[in-house]
C-alpha cells in the first residue's frame, strides 16, 4: 500500500508521516525543511513558490502517474483548498478533517462532528482525506528519505504584502507543561496573578477561545481547541476553563490534565485527571507555595 502526504506546513507533514508510516509506504510533498527527511517517508519532495493553481496542477499529474492508494492532505488553508480542487479534477471523493485512519478489512476513519460535540467513526471507500493537525506527536526514525526537488510551473498568483499574525513567542504544541487560562480569569490584568505558577513550573501559557480570539488577553496562536492548536504536554493545567467539548478537542493528547474551577459541575471535571473545586485566585497562590517548597 502506498500513500501520498501533502502539507504546506512541514510540522504537520512530520506528524502525518509518523502516524501513517507503520500502515503503508508514504511519500511526502512539502515546503523545504531539512528535518522532514528523518521521519520515515520513502521520498520527500520539496517545492517552493507554491500556490493552489500550480500546486493542484502538479499534484493531479503526480497522483495519476504514481498510482497512490491514498492521498492525505493536511487541513491547512492551502490544503483544504487543494483538496477541493483535486477532488474535482481527479473525480475522487474527499473526506475532511479526519484524525484516525485504519485500513484493515475496511477503511475506518474518525472525525469530529456537530461542531466538535461528537466523534463519528465511519467505514468508507474514500481515497482522499484532509487530516487535522496534532493527531500524533511527530517522532524521528533512524532512516533518511530520498529527497527530490519539484519545479512547479509559474503561478498566476502574486504575493503583494505579507503581514504576520501577532505571535506570543514559543509554539505551545511543543510545550511539556502548559498553564491555560479561561474566561474565569476575569481580565487581562489578572494574568500577572497566575504568572508565578507559570514560572515555578517552567510552563508555557495558553488559553481558551474567548481569551485568545474575543478578548485578546493572549495572542491567537495561544488558543487551544478544535479551532485552535492541539497540544500534547505532560501536564495541562486549566484555570477557570469550563471544559466545553471544543476546548477538550485540543487537549486530549495531554498526559495529565489538572483543573481548577469554582463550579463543581463544570464539564472540565469530567475530563481531568485531578480537579480542584475552588477560586483560582486562592488556589493558585497556595499551589505556588507548595511547589516552591
Ligand atoms: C465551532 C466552534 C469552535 C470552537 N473552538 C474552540 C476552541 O478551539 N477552543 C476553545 O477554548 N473554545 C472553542 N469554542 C468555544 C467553546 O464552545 C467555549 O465557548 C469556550 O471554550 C469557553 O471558554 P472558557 O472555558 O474560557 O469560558 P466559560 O465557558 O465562560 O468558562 C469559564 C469558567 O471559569 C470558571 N470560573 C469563573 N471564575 C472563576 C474563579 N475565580 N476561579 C475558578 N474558576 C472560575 C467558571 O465556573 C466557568 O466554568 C468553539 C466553539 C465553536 C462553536
Amino acid at each position: 500500500m502506498k500513500g501520498l502526504i501533502f502539507s504546506d506546513e512541514p510540522k504537520n507533514a512530520m506528524e502525518m508521516v509518523t502516524y501513517l508510516r507503520g500502515k503503508m509506504d508514504v511519500d511526502v510533498i512539502s515546503t523545504e525543511n531539512k528535518e522532514l527527511v528523518e521521519y520515515g517517508a520513502a521520498t520527500v519532495y520539496f517545492y517552493s513558490d507554491g500556490f493552489v493553481d500550480n500546486l493542484s496542477k502538479f499534484l493531479a499529474g503526480h497522483i495519476e502517474k504514481n498510482n497512490y492508494d491514498f492521498i492525505f492532505i493536511s487541513s491547512t488553508n492551502t490544503g483544504r483548498e487543494l483538496a477541493g480542487i483535486l477532488s474535482y479534477k481527479l473525480k475522487m471523493k474527499c473526506m475532511p478533517e479526519i484524525f484516525y485512519f485504519e485500513n484493515k478489512e475496511n477503511i475506518t476513519t474518525k472525525r469530529f462532528f456537530h461542531g466538535g460535540k461528537t466523534v463519528v467513526e465511519e467505514e468508507s471507500n474514500f481515497k482522499m482525506f484532509t487530516v487535522s493537525a496534532g493527531i500524533i506527536e511527530a517522532e524521528k526514525i533512524n532512516k533518511k528519505s530520498d529527497v527530490k526537488k519539484i519545479d512547479l510551473e509559474k503561478s498566476n498568483y502574486k504575493i503583494i504584502n505579507v503581514k504576520n499574525k501577532e505571535s506570543g513567542g514559543t509554539d505551545i504544541r511543543n510545550a511539556k507543561v502548559i498553564v491555560s487560562i479561561g474566561r474565569g480569569l476575569g481580565s487581562q490584568e489578572n494574568i500577572e496573578k497566575i504568572m508565578p505558577l507559570v514560572a515555578v513550573l517552567h510552563a508555557e501559557i495558553s488559553g481558551s477561545r474567548p481569551v485568545c480570539l474575543d478578548y485578546k488577553w493572549l495572542s491567537e496562536d495561544k488558543q487551544v481547541g478544535l479551532s485552535g492548536k492541539k497540544v500534547r504536554p505532560d501536564f495541562y493545567i486549566a484555570l477557570g476553563i469550563s471544559g466545553q467539548i471544543q476546548h477538550i478537542a485540543g487537549i486530549r493528547g495531554s498526559k495529565t490534565i489538572i483543573a481548577i474551577n469554582k463550579d463543581k459541575s463544570a464539564p472540565i471535571f469530567e475530563e481531568c485527571d485531578y480537579g480542584i473545586v475552588g477560586d483560582l485566585f486562592t488556589v493558585v497562590p497556595e499551589l505556588v507555595e507548595k511547589l516552591k517548597n
